[in-house]
């Protein structure tokens, strides 16, 4: 039988590249001597990108679509295209053509020689601003830095995964995943593809300062300790240096006439350590707002509609994907 590939698409406000992002995907895909689903995840889009989806999927029984109740993020996107997912392999793949499709076959057919992720690692980053550049070069060095697992630099989430990898990334179930980092930690036999990353075909990007932050925030507690570690190097460190300084000024005051004024010294010192004292609370902060992220144990996403699945297929009991017919009928 032939293999199926399921390609996952997180769209968020996506109307201005949609239409061409699924006839390129289309135009690679029909290539492969293969079955495969195309499922869109859109998050919560304001624009008309979910009417655009759901014409295709009505056209096109390679379409299958979820769409959240609101805006989860990225990363939440993706999770819930794997949850969907039901290929032998799955991709994952930027809406924007910043990833190019074409590189898919390729992908395929390093898992056929025997590997269970393909990962594209960017040799090279086009039409991306110099803010964003560095930040993400810095980013992914200091994660690499900080964690003992082995997170590939310049690698985003654009990858090929076998089944059973997909399978075990769904049972982490963690609430603010780092895809790419976890696929990591799952291991298996990976393998990497470079490539250039190209320029947003078109629209803007939807990762915004904030956005970004949280991402990079996410990685590092996801996969560190070291920064609550922080705490107590800097402590024992600071000690130090007072104990140090303690004794330079016993000395003073006992064997020298030399006054200590220190107003502007004291203030200093008192500003300079209370915040870092804030900043590590802070970072105490982002554990702690985390682990309770956890406990609270709600759904990662809320499916609000979906389209294209068959219901008789469905991967979970649980979940009732409406047929076409059905979404017509209400
Ligand atoms: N995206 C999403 N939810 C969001 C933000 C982005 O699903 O809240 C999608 C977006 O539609 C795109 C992918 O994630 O398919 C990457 O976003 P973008 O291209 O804007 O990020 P950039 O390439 O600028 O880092
Ligand atoms: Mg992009």
């Amino acid at each position: 039988m032939a293999k199926k590939i399921s390609v996952v698409i997180p769209l968020y406000n996506e109307e201005a590249v949609i239409e061409q992002t699924y006839e390129r995907m289309t135009h690679v895909m029909e290539q492969l001597a293969m079955d495969y689903e195309l499922l869109f995840v859109n998050d919560g889009s304001k624009d008309k990108t979910l009417s655009l989806v759901q014409a295709f999927s009505f056209a096109d029984p390679h379409v299958k679509c979820l769409h959240f109740s609101r805006n989860f993020g990225h990363q939440i996107a993706i999770t819930a295209g794997t949850d969907y997912a039901s290929g032998d392999a799955v991709i994952i793949i930027d809406a924007d053509l910043q990833d190019p499709p074409e590189l898919i076959p390729e992908m395929i057919q390093k898992w056929q020689e025997g590997y269970d992720v393909v990962y594209a690692q960017r040799m090279k980053r086009n039409g991306e601003t110099f803010f964003k550049k560095w930040s993400a070069k810095i980013f992914y060095r200091t994660l690499h830095k900080l964690t003992d697992v082995e997170i590939p630099v310049d690698t985003g989430d654009f990858r090929l995964m076998d089944k059973k990898v997909y399978t075990e990334l769904k049972k982490l179930n963690e609430k603010n995943p780092f895809v790419r980092g976890l696929v990591s930690w799952l291991g298996f036999k990976q393998t990497a593809l470079l490539y250039e990353r190209e320029e947003r075909a078109a629209g803007e990007t939807k990762y915004p300062l904030k956005k970004m932050l949280k991402l990079s925030i996410d990685g590092i507690t996801s996969f560190s300790y070291q920064p609550l570690k922080l705490a107590s190097y800097a402590g024992a460190a600071l000690s130090g240096a007072g104990f140090v300084y303690m004794l330079i000024v016993l000395f003073q005051t006992l064997f020298t006439d030399t006054t200590v004024n220190g107003w502007s010294s004291m203030i200093i010192i008192q500003l300079l350590f209370s915040g870092f004292v804030l900043v590590i609370l802070g970072m105490i902060g982002e554990y702690i707002g985390r682990i309770y992220d956890e406990v609270k144990d709600r759904p990662l996403y809320i499916v609000a509609e979906s389209y294209g699945f068959d219901p008789k297929r469905a991967n979970s009991e649980t979940l009732h994907y409406p047929t076409f017919m059905e979404q017509k009928a209400n």
